[in-house]
């Protein structure tokens, strides 16, 4: 069967579903599935679409130890076991740098050009570029397409877009290029098709899951976001500071001596919810938990999430509509509704029935200020990315008949 894998690696995962097109401009999963504990205890794990399983199998931590391996065995499985063939790959690339401002067509060029963002995004970009690199050489005709996390926030204004640091900086790369940009242009197209009425407003945006980040979206555009020149911006995280005065990085490295290595590890696992709480990265623990501490890290997540609302709300000129997505917003009805109070100064008066069922409008009818939950799905947009670029570059044809 032809079919489009979607590729998402991290440094300890690689995770792929599988889409079918069944007649033009549909996409249909039909399967997920994840290799995990690479180079520990890697593990073949995949659902199909009804999340019947499929394969749970473990291998030995030599057998796959790293990206490129975890991508052989995923793509060796689907191909000799479930008998697929991928006439297209799309790829999660976490960073496309100052000029990639859509989905690439790759080729020895682009991946020879998407290395250059490595140094700003050291964790993620290297294993990003494994998979597509694997494929590369093994089906050099096979499609492969790189989906951004950066390119829906390109289009920011100048002043949206700098640092206040001279020009040279900013040339070479030092910009605020915001993230989770897959997840907002799902949940900006999904949104403009559930509430047409409100798709041309003033929307915010808070994608709350072990990342976290927000996004001010005017006219289905993005135009601000609580990320800046890395991930590590904004909001606080599972294990992530978020906004932090950079004397704390220089007083990390003057005054405790750690390198640059041992700061990077600190910021992106040591801090944000779990650092605060010293509990646990997982808001489910935190709001099960007694500890004081635990309930701190939620206070100041909540208070935070408040203050990036009134930042946001400033880059639009006010706001229309707010809406949560991700694993903490699709699904904790205790933390919508504490948001919700810090956005009632805004306008927003929540329902709060409508937030128990999880509705898609969770705020009441008289709310100058809309409210809504509205599940976020980057694979799909990855999926949907490829085909239209496949499509607009004329591969539409050849992606039929190219198997790997
Ligand atoms: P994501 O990164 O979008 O998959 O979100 C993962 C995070 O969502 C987890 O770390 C949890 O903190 C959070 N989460 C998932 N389910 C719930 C829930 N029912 N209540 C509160 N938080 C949840």
């Amino acid at each position: 069967m032809d079919v489009i894998l979607v590729v998402n690696a991290g440094s300890s995962s690689v995770k792929f579903r599988i889409f079918k097109s069944d007649a033009p401009g549909t996409l249909r999963q039909l399967i997920s599935g994840q290799v995990d504990g690479i180079g520990v205890r890697p593990r073949l794990k995949a659902s199909g679409a009804d999340d019947q399983k499929l394969v749970d199998r473990s291998y030995d931590a030599t057998d796959v130890p790293d990206v490129e391996t975890a991508m052989r065995t995923a793509g060796a499985w689907l191909r000799r076991e479930q008998n697929l063939h991928f006439v297209a790959v799309g790829h999660r690339v976490v960073h496309g740098g100052p000029h990639y401002d859509r989905p690439v067509l790759v080729n020895e060029r682009v991946v020879a050009d998407l290395e250059r963002y490595v140094s700003l995004a050291p964790l993620h970009q290297p294993n990003n570029l494994a998979p597509i690199r694997v494929l590369l050489e093994r089906f050099p005709d096979m499609p492969q397409v790189a989906c951004f996390d950066t390119a829906f926030h390109r289009g920011h204004s100048e002043v949206a877009e700098r640092y206040a640091v001279p020009d040279a900086l900013y040339a070479e790369g030092v910009r605020r290029y915001g993230f989770h940009g897959l997840s907002y242009e799902y949940v900006a197209e999904r949104f403009g098709e559930l509430m047409p009425e409100r798709a041309g407003g003033r929307t915010i945006v808070a994608h709350l899951g072990s990342g976290a980040s927000m996004c001010a979206i005017a006219n289905g555009r993005s135009v601000e976001s609580s990320m800046g020149f890395t991930a590590l911006d904004g909001l606080p995280m599972g294990t992530r500071p978020g906004q932090l005065d950079p004397g704390v990085v220089l007083y990390l490295l003057s005054e405790k001596g750690m390198s640059a290595g041992a700061v990077q590890d600190f910021l992106y696992k040591e801090c944000g919810l779990k650092g605060l709480s010293g509990v646990s990265n997982d808001v489910r623990e935190l709001l099960d938990s007694a500890e004081p501490r635990a309930a701190l890290a939620l206070d100041y997540f909540v208070y935070r999430i408040g203050l990036y609302a009134g930042y946001l709300a400033a880059s639009l000129g006010g706001v229309d509509s707010f809406v949560f997505t991700a694993g903490i917003g699709e699904k904790s009805v205790v933390l919508r509704s504490r948001i919700a109070e810090k956005l009632a100064w805004l306008g927003a008066e929540l329902d709060r029935d409508a937030n128990g069922r999880g509705d898609l409008r969770i705020s009441h009818p008289d709310s100058r200020v809309g409210m809504f939950v509205v599940p976020t799905n980057e694979e799909l947009m990855i999926a949907k990315q490829t085909v239209a670029t496949l499509t607009a570059g004329g591969y539409a044809g050849a992606a039929v008949k190219r198997t790997a």
